[in-house]
């Protein structure tokens, strides 16, 4: 089967329309602003929930939000709510995906979340999987004849209130949403069933959490990740300073 799909720089998985938003929403429409092309993958329609009317509310909020945050492609799953597990067929369902848009940057759930949906762990373990999957050759029946594709980086992400502890990771790094906080929050907005007028004070929260994140790194608001892989460098400047020679006015040297 040939590829037709064009190819996207970043995909953030989640396992229910809200979760990415949640967790990444102002590093993705940031994403986008700067040019990038960014796809939303949510594994279940996150349905059934107690505010919601039935599957295809959250799905026209989702894609509301998707609209919001700028992003190009989202994708329905249709694996089960409440019932997901980290099984083969969802492992490659979701490697399909990547085989087919090829990002260089997955985004997913890095840690469990106690008190919350279990579905979010067993998403990270599906993405973990599906990432590896991507790549591995002499496998090709399994994925629609899709050719093999490598995922060059991946990065956790956390749901923003669950715990003060971040996710165990060989490194983590802080994206500047200064600019991107209000859309965040609008794409959150889309899910009136998920948090309607009594749940008001999640919107204080994950405007608390993306303050204090931010700030922590000189922002004036931020959203944490974790790498599995120390972060390194091959331009010291341009990685603390996020600026090249060739980005600045070359002034004459006047002595
Ligand atoms: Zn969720």
């Amino acid at each position: 089967m040939m590829n037709q799909l064009a190819p996207l720089d970043v995909i953030a998985v989640g396992a229910h329309p809200d979760d990415v938003e949640i967790a990444c929403g102002g590093t993705l429409a940031k994403l986008v602003r700067q040019g990038y092309r960014v796809g939303i993958i949510d594994l279940t329609d996150g349905e059934p929930t107690p505010g919601s009317p039935g599957p295809h509310v959250r799905l026209a909020e989702a894609e509301r939000a998707a609209h919001t945050l700028g992003v190009h492609v989202r994708v329905q799953l249709g694996l089960s709510n409440r019932r997901l597990f980290d099984t083969f067929e969802a492992r490659v369902a979701l490697g399909k995906e990547l085989r087919k848009y090829r990002p260089k940057l997955v985004l997913g759930f890095g840690e469990k979340t106690p008190l919350a949906s279990p579905d979010h762990w067993q998403a990270m373990q599906i993405t973990d999987a599906a990432v590896f999957y991507a790549r591995l050759t002499k496998w090709d029946d399994y994925f629609d004849g899709l050719p093999v594709h490598t995922v060059s980086a991946q990065l956790y992400f956390t749901l923003a209130f669950s715990s003060l502890e971040l996710p165990t990771a060989a490194g983590h790094l802080v994206v500047d949403i200064g600019d991107t906080l209000e859309t965040k929050l609008a794409s959150i907005r889309c899910y009136a069933t998920q948090f309607p007028p009594a749940k008001e004070y999640i919107y204080r929260r994950v405007e608390a959490v993306a303050l204090h994140q931010g700030a922590a790194a000189g922002f004036p608001a931020g959203e944490l990740f974790a790498s599995p892989r120390t972060l390194g460098t091959r331009d010291l400047l341009h990685f603390l300073f996020g600026q090249t020679p060739a980005d600045q006015p070359q002034k004459p040297d006047v002595r």
